[in-house]
C-alpha cells in the first residue's frame, strides 16, 4: 500500500439497494469537482461476473460501454455524465474481475510460492486497482461506490479494503452511507431505524461512516437528524438530508444547500474553494423552466422484469433525450411503445402520429422485430421523425430493402440466417472468430471512429467530418448492398474510414424531415451540458413536427 497525496471517499448503501447511490455518488463528484478538484470515480459491482457484457439487462438494467470497450454498470454512465469525463475500465471492477487477477497472479507465480488468502489478498487488490485508477487520471480524489447495501455478505471484502485504508490513513480517506428513510405512517414520519441498523452493520466490519446522506421522500427534520446522530455518534451537520427531486441535476445543487461540499472539504483537511457550479445551475434551471411538451416514443420489446422495468434498460437513451430537450428549451414527455401491437393490429400504428419523434432503440433478438419493422415503415411513410440506435438503424435498413427495393424477404441474419438479402450479417472476419468459439472478439465494442459525408444531416449535426462514437453489436450493414441502398435513395451518410462498415444511414431532408440511424450508440456519451449532435437535431425535428 503507497502513501499517495490522493484522498479516496468510499460510498455504501444502507437499508435497501435503489435509492440512488449512483447517483448520489456522482453528485459528491460534481460537487468537489466545482471546487477545482480533478475528481475520478469508481464504481466496484460484487458481482461475480467478471463484466457487465453477460448480465441480462432485464434483469440488472443498461449494459454501459466505456470507450476502451468495457461493458459495465449503468452507474459509470452516471458517472460520465455528471463529471463530464471519458472513463475507462480501470474505474470498474466485480468480484470476478478480482478474484480473477489475484487466481492468474498467483498461477504465474506472482506471489512467489506463498500461501494466498481471501484476507488481505483480495483487499490489497482492490486498494492497488483505486491506487491505478488514480494515478491513471491524475485525480485528486476518487470517488470508490460499493455495490450491495452494508450487511451484506458479497461486499465484505471491499469493506476490508476501505478499513485498511482508513487505518492506515486515517486522515485521506471517507466514508460516506446513504441510507433510506421509510415512510410507514398516515403522518408521513420518517423512520429512522434501519439506518442506525445499517451504521452498527458497518461498525460490526470495524467501519465508522463520516457522513451519512439520508435519502427519503421529504427533506429530514431536526428531530431526525438529532435521532440519527445521537444513535449512530456523528454530529448532526454531518447527516445530509437527500430527500427525492424532480430533475436529477437538482442533487448537487440541493447537497450544497446542506454545505456538503465545504463539510468534505474540511474533513479531508483540503483547502476549503470557491464552488463554481454556474453552468449546472443554468441548467436545472432550463430543465425547470421548459414548458413546451415534445413527446417522444421508444418502440422496444415489451419487458418488466422484477425490479427492473425498460427505462433501467434505456437509462443512456432517456438522459440523452433529456440532455438534447433541455438545449431546446422543451420538456419531454417518453413513452414507451410495445413493438408487437404494431405486429397484430396495423390499426395501432395510426398512434405514432401523437409523437413528435419515434426511437427504435439498440436490441437483440427476434421478439418484436416485425413490429418495430412497421413502425419504421410508418414513420418514413408518414415523415414522422425517426431515429434509429444500433438495432434501430439496422432495422431502418431492413426496411428499406423490403418496402422500397421490394426484397421483400430480406432481413438481418440475427432473426433469419438463411434470407436471401442479408442485408445486416456477420462479416467474414466475424463468422471466422465464431467458428473458433471467440465468441467475445465477434462484438464490436468500445469507441470507434468514422467519417461523415459532406451535405449530409449527420454531418451538419456534428459539425465535423470525423467523430468517434460507442459501439456494441455484433452485425453490421453487409457491404455488398450498400451500391444499391444508395442508388434507392438511401444515404450512408457515416462510414468507418475504409469505408468497409457504415456508421450513419439517412434519408435526404427534401424527402424526410428527420430520418437517421446510427450503428454507434450515440446516448453513451451525450453529456448533460453537451448533449449528442444527432439527439440534438432530433429533438428540434421533433418539436417541428408537434
Ligand atoms: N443485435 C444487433 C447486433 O448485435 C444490434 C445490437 C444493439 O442494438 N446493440 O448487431
Amino acid at each position: 500500500m503507497t502513501r499517495s497525496k490522493a484522498k479516496f471517499i468510499f460510498v455504501v448503501g444502507g437499508v435497501m439497494s435503489g435509492v440512488g447511490k449512483g447517483v448520489a455518488s456522482a453528485s459528491i463528484g460534481k460537487i468537489l469537482q466545482s471546487r477545482g478538484l480533478e475528481v475520478t470515480s469508481i464504481k466496484i459491482d460484487p458481482y461475480v461476473n467478471v463484466d457487465a457484457g453477460t448480465m441480462n439487462p432485464t434483469e440488472h438494467g443498461e449494459v454501459f460501454v466505456l470507450d476502451d470497450g468495457t461493458e459495465c454498470d449503468q452507474d459509470m454512465g452516471n458517472y460520465e455524465r455528471f463529471l463530464d469525463r471519458d472513463l475507462t475500465g480501470a474505474n470498474y471492477m466485480t468480484t470476478g474481475s478480482v478474484y480473477r487477477t489475484v487466481i492468474e497472479r498467483e498461477r504465474s507465480m506472482g506471489y512467489g510460492g506463498r500461501s494466498v488468502s481471501v484476507v488481505p489478498h483480495i483487499p490489497l487488490e482492490v486498494i492497488s486497482r483505486l491506487e491505478h485508477a488514480r494515478a491513471l487520471a491524475k485525480a485528486d480524489i476518487v470517488i470508490t461506490e460499493i455495490g450491495g447495501t452494508a450487511g451484506e455478505y458479497e461486499n465484505v471484502l471491499f469493506l476490508e479494503a476501505v478499513r485498511m485504508m482508513k487505518f492506515k490513513h486515517p486522515g485521506d480517506v471517507l466514508l460516506i452511507l446513504v441510507s433510506h428513510l421509510p415512510i410507514m405512517s398516515d403522518d408521513n414520519e420518517l423512520k429512522t431505524k434501519p439506518t442506525q441498523h445499517a451504521v452498527r452493520a458497518l461498525n460490526s466490519v470495524a467501519l465508522q461512516p463520516d457522513l451519512i446522506l439520508a435519502r427519503a421522500k421529504y427533506p429530514l427534520d431536526q428531530k431526525r437528524k438529532e435521532k440519527i446522530a445521537f444513535n449512530c455518534s456523528l454530529r448532526e451537520q454531518d447527516i445530509i438530508s437527500a430527500p427525492n427531486v424532480d430533475s436529477l441535476y437538482e442533487i448537487p445543487i440541493n447537497f450544497e444547500k446542506d454545505d456538503l461540499g465545504n463539510l468534505i472539504l474540511k474533513k479531508l483537511s483540503l483547502r476549503v474553494r470557491k464552488r463554481d457550479l454556474h453552468d449546472w445551475r443554468k441548467l436545472a434551471e432550463r430543465i425547470r423552466a421548459a414548458k413546451d411538451v415534445v413527446k417522444i416514443g421508444i418502440v422496444g420489446k415489451y419487458f418488466s422484469s422484477g425490479k427492473f422495468m425498460l427505462a433501467d434498460s434505456y437509462i443512456s437513451v432517456i438522459e440523452a433525450v433529456r440532455h438534447a430537450a433541455a438545449a431546446a428549451g422543451v420538456r419531454p414527455e417518453i413513452e414507451w411503445l410495445d413493438a408487437e401491437q404494431f405486429e397484430h393490429d396495423r390499426r395501432t400504428l395510426k398512434k405514432l402520429n401523437e409523437y413528435g419523434g419515434i426511437i427504435v432503440p439498440g436490441g437483440f433478438g427476434s421478439r418484436g422485430v416485425e413490429g418495430k419493422l412497421k413502425a419504421i415503415q410508418y414513420c418514413r411513410e408518414h415523415k414522422i421523425p425517426y431515429f434509429g440506435l444500433c438495432y434501430g438503424m439496422q432495422l431502418a435498413v431492413v426496411e428499406y430493402a423490403r418496402n422500397v427495393l421490394g426484397w421483400h424477404k430480406a432481413n438481418t441474419t440475427e432473426i433469419d440466417p438463411k434470407t436471401k438479402y442479408p442485408v445486416i450479417d456477420i462479416l467474414p472476419e466475424q463468422k471466422k472468430m465464431m467458428e473458433e468459439k471467440k465468441y467475445g472478439g465477434t462484438m464490436r465494442l468500445g469507441a470507434y471512429p468514422a467519417v461523415l459525408r459532406k451535405g449530409t444531416i449527420a454531418r451538419e449535426a456534428y459539425g465535423k467530418e470525423k467523430i468517434s462514437e460507442r459501439h456494441r453489436h455484433r452485425y453490421e450493414v453487409n457491404p455488398a448492398y450498400v451500391a444499391r441502398l444508395e442508388r434507392a435513395g438511401a444515404i450512408f451518410s457515416g462510414q468507418s474510414p475504409s469505408r468497409r462498415l457504415m456508421e450513419v444511414m439517412e434519408l435526404p431532408r427534401n424527402v424526410h424531415p428527420f430520418f437517421v440511424g446510427t450503428q454507434f450508440h450515440p446516448e453513451l456519451k451525450s453529456r448533460p451540458l453537451r448533449p449528442n449532435p444527432l439527439f440534438r437535431e432530433f429533438i428540434k425535428a421533433s418539436s417541428r413536427k408537434r
